[in-house]
């Protein structure tokens, strides 16, 4: 099946055709699509190179993919995360305690996954409504009493949402304010169903997280944006809103809520949001300067892979890759990692027994590495790497080697486990 793509000519958010390229990259197949028989042909790749919007800063890709191919089988439910659950039971109570709302409040959650966040809020005594465009998720959602329409966010479907959810004190968008080429229709559309005295939060990846921390792994065609509270600012400037306060977090090793109002909200913006905006054109992250280091990072891990690489064609080991994550092939491309990888080992139901995007490579429940004993393992799942090496000390002693590729390249044997260990890493 041919996937139709697109290439923009002008910037996601303010349509500007300033744009500079700053970050050069291998076209990757679509990370999240797993078929239960093997691909009969080699998959489709996209660009996903990185460009700097000079005249809001804004970071993006300009290749858009399909975007019922992209959304309609997601298979990540947030409510499987207990980490993802606490941190959005903290976002509800942090809101309904220092936000002031009607006595019976209503909220709707763009991107509303199975309902974990609106779930929070419905037992903090607020009626709730979701959307999103996965049919996977939202049919979970609607079990669990969570009402949800299944469609991509915009102005465009205020029609097919209940009158009653049109006039809303709260909406929120967690990870998906980034994944939609129509900021225009998603920005519109929740400036239509906020009241004026609403209040609406996002979270995002965070920029500055991701360049100083290398955080290759959230580069994928889902992710379109990857905001500064610099480009942030600009985008809610233009459209009415302003931003009043923001708060960093770790999820996915370096998130940002956004707490946004209507511009004639008197609600005054902390100064936290002038601080940020300094810090960020201060400091290079506006005008691709840090992308430099980030390069480093790429070409300096595949340089440590194309060793490898010689090492085990030279002894004819094997080597297979643990996590069948959506970054997955971000990495393996950008890093060199085609052709030498036997199989993936992930032990989530949706991926095991199947096949990946990747050179169709299988998927093997980590049962898999004690009867195959593979010479080398490398962490694609890089968010996990830490844990997954530390859970695999039997294959260690049994003479195995793990190769981490984040937060930085390292081989690791039961020789050295402990002095990598007690890196900070
Ligand atoms: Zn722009």
């Amino acid at each position: 099946m041919e996937i139709h793509h697109w290439k923009r000519d002008s910037c996601r958010l303010c349509s500007s055709h300033k744009l500079e390229k700053v970050l050069d990259l291998k076209p990757v197949p679509i990370g999240e699509k797993y078929s239960s028989s093997p691909f009969t042909e080699e998959t489709q790749r996209f660009p996903i190179d990185l460009y700097n919007c000079q005249n809001c800063s804004c970071i993006q890709v300009l290749d858009n993919i399909d975007q019922d191919f992209l959304w309609s089988e997601y298979t990540y439910f947030s409510g499987q995360t207990d980490s993802i659950i606490n941190h959005q039971d903290d976002f509800a109570k942090y809101v309904v305690e220092n936000f002031k709302f009607s006595k019976k409040p209503k909220t709707l959650d763009i991107g509303s996954n199975d309902g974990t966040l609106l779930k929070a809020f419905e037992k903090r005594g607020f009626d709730i409504f979701g959307v999103d465009p996965a049919n996977t998720v939202a049919s979970v959602a609607r079990q669990q009493g969570v009402e949800t329409l299944v469609a991509l966010f915009s102005d465009k479907i205020i029609e097919d949402i209940p009158l009653n959810f049109r006039d809303l004190d709260l909406i929120t968008a967690f990870n998906v304010f980034a994944h939609s080429d129509d900021m225009y229709g998603m920005i519109h559309g929740v400036s239509k169903l906020l009241k004026p005295d609403g209040i609406f939060c996002f979270e995002v990846q965070y920029l500055v997280p991701i360049l100083d921390k290398n955080l290759l792994g959230t580069i994928f065609h889902e992710h379109m944006i990857h905001y500064s509270v610099t480009s942030a600012n600009n985008f809610m400037k233009s459209h009415g809103f302003k931003i009043i306060d923001l708060q960093f977090n770790n999820i996915q090793k370096g998130s940002i809520i956004f707490y946004v109002v209507k511009d004639s909200n008197p609600l005054p913006a902390k100064a936290i949001i002038q601080e940020t905006l300094d810090f960020e054109s201060d400091n290079g992250y506006l005008d691709g300067t840090k992308f430099k280091e980030f390069t480093e990072y790429i070409n300096s891990t595949r340089d440590q892979i194309s060793l490898l690489k010689d090492k085990i064609n030279r002894e004819g080991s094997t080597i297979c890759a643990y996590g069948a994550a959506r970054s997955g092939p971000t990495l393996a491309v950008q890093f060199g990692l085609e052709n030498i990888i036997s199989y993936l080992i992930d032990d989530h139901p949706s991926k095991c027994s199947k096949f990946a995007p990747f050179e169709s490579l299988e998927v093997k429940s980590s049962k898999s590495i004690a009867e195959i004993n593979p010479d080398y393992i490398v962490v694609l799942a890089w968010i996990h790497t830490k844990n997954i090496i530390k859970n695999n000390q039997d294959y260690l002693d049994q003479g195995g080697t793990m190769v981490s590729l984040w937060p930085k390249y390292r081989e690791i044997t039961s020789n050295n486990f402990n002095e990598w260990l007690d890196e900070k890493n």
